[in-house]
């Protein structure tokens, strides 16, 4: 099968070459944990940048935050995570590996895609599983009774016995918008309709990991909480879906592996009133397309949790603490004059505002920049391997490179990387073939080569060679930094 191929020859690059490495290699690795190396690292820094770029900078209506990961247990009570937030399981009575009972097959069964479970709900609904198969052994209809599968990280703070609290690591960073919006509205000049952006990581104990930094038990989200007038929420849904759309198409994913796919009615989450995927066609799985990012109204849902479990506090006290002994008090009546609601000054009328919600990962997204970047070629006899990224994902936007170690030009070629590392990332090399250093370049994704030959002596000019193109200009070295500005900067 080609496309598996595809996946393992990006896996194979990201390991040679210094993107993406296993965590904890030397000791055998740590099963769905990964690390960036040089090029990774600043790879994803790069898609982090512009994503809060276009989100948060290029707006007059969205402002960051950065969370604490460790939160107070009653926000995981009031968001329904500590209640709800589980997958549906089954372990094979042949081989005991546990599986998402959503992600079985009746056929060989593959990288999947489905939403995690309400506890309560899902309980009362029978599964068949007499025609599944187990993807670990291959036994049909082997499967234990299905169970729910906690996805929270727990923890201990406190140094002593009895002032331990058990926490969770985060699973999304959203709720943490949604703790601060009082301190943001207090703190800030900002007004309905806005936004609170926020990138961090979050973690999943997921059932079923694989394929690579796709599903991961530790993650880096990019979400946006924004906060609108009810009546103007399917207004900017469509803004969002949009905008977000958008933002892959223009850092240069092809139009043709990006689409949105609608939830159904009886997927969506009992309080939003209507969510899309955008999907990208990654090259594993039975179906290719899969979620990159999930937009979704979630209505004042949220906000209205948090007032009630604001309301909850004294029993938090008197349950010393024990989540499944609280229950959430019931709301308010007069709810949307709460503490988390908001005083619209021109009409003169308090409400809780409706939330869209974009939710990106920004590991699935480099993910995807990776697989749609790759390409092989032949030129000349021989397979050119390529990263077709976007300069501003770019790992190395510069590569500089002295033809040969003599007659003056290694120094010359340092004076300009000195000149221009300030302002580019780039990268000096004045090892082997040039030829050679062209290709690891290109296996790097680095947009420009820039080569000191000898005729720069002569006329102060240097090679530049262009990725895409293999097309080699000559400029002069005065203009170098203009030049690449102007490449770079757009
Ligand atoms: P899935 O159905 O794939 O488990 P989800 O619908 O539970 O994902 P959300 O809770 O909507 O995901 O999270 C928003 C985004 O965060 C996802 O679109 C994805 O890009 C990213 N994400 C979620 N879980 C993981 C994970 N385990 N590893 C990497 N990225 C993730």
């Amino acid at each position: 099968m080609a496309k598996l191929t595809r996946l393992d020859d990006i896996v194979s690059l990201c390991k040679r070459r210094g993107f993406i490495f296993q965590s904890s290699e030397i000791y055998g690795g740590l099963a769905s944990c990964y690390d960036y190396g040089p090029l990774g690292a600043e790879l994803k820094r790069n898609v982090r940048s512009a994503w809060w770029k276009n989100v948060v900078q290029m707006r007059d209506d969205v402002v960051g935050l950065d969370c604490s990961i460790l939160m107070h247990p009653m926000v995981w009570k009031a968001s329904g995570h500590a209640d709800k937030f589980a997958d549906l399981v089954t372990v094979c009575k042949k081989c005991n590996t546990r599986t998402r009972v959503d992600h079985l097959q009746d056929g060989p069964a593959a990288v999947e895609h489905t939403e995690h479970i309400n506890i309560e709900t899902e309980k009362a609904q029978p599964h068949d599983l007499t025609k599944k198969v187990c993807p670990a052994c291959g036994a049909v209809g082997q499967f234990g009774p299905p169970m729910a599968f906690k996805l929270m990280f727990e923890t201990q703070m406190g140094a002593n016995a009895d002032d331990q609290m058990t926490l969770y690591l985060r699973p999304e960073t959203a709720q943490g918008i949604f703790a601060n919006f009082r301190n943001v509205l207090d703190s800030t000049r900002v007004k309905v309709p806005f936004g609170i952006a926020q990138i961090g990581k979050s973690f999943r104990n997921e059932v079923t990991t694989k394929a690579f930094i796709f599903r991961t038990r530790e993650f880096e989200q990019a979400e946006l909480e924004f906060f609108c007038k009810p009546g103007t929420d399917d207004e900017w849904y469509n803004h969002w879906k949009q905008q977000r759309f958008n933002w892959y198409l223009n850092l240069g994913i092809k139009k043709e592996n990006l689409r949105f796919r609608d939830h159904d009615p009886d997927e969506l989450a009992h309080y939003a009133k209507a969510c899309v995927d955008v999907e990208y066609k990654f090259p594993f799985g039975q179906g290719d397309w899969q979620e990159l990012e999930g937009i979704a109204n979630r209505t004042d849902y949220d906000l209205r949790q948090h007032q009630r479990g604001m309301r909850t506090m004294t029993e938090w006290f008197e349950k010393k603490g024990d989540l499944t002994k609280i229950t959430l008090r019931e709301e308010d009546p007069d709810y949307h004059k709460g503490p988390l609601s908001f005083f619209d000054e021109e009409a003169k009328e308090r409400y809780i505002p409706y939330v869209i919600e974009p939710s990106a990962g920004v590991d699935r997204s480099t993910l995807a920049f990776l697989v749609d970047a790759y390409d092989e070629e032949e030129v000349n006899g021989e397979t050119r391997n390529l990263l077709r990224f976007h300069p501003h994902l770019a790992p190395i936007k510069a590569a500089i490179f002295p033809l040969v170690k003599k007659d003056g030009m290694p120094e010359i070629a340092r004076k300009l990387y000195d000149d221009i590392k300030g302002k580019f990332a780039c990268f000096y090399d004045e090892k082997g073939a040039v030829g050679r250093r062209y290709r690891r370049q290109d296996e790097a994704g680095t947009p420009f080569c820039i080569t000191i030959d000898g005729q720069t002596k002569e006329d102060n000019t240097v090679t530049v060679r262009e990725r895409d193109s293999m097309k080699q200009d000559r400029i002069s070295l005065d203009q170098i930094k203009n030049y690449l500005r102007e490449q770079l900067d757009s």
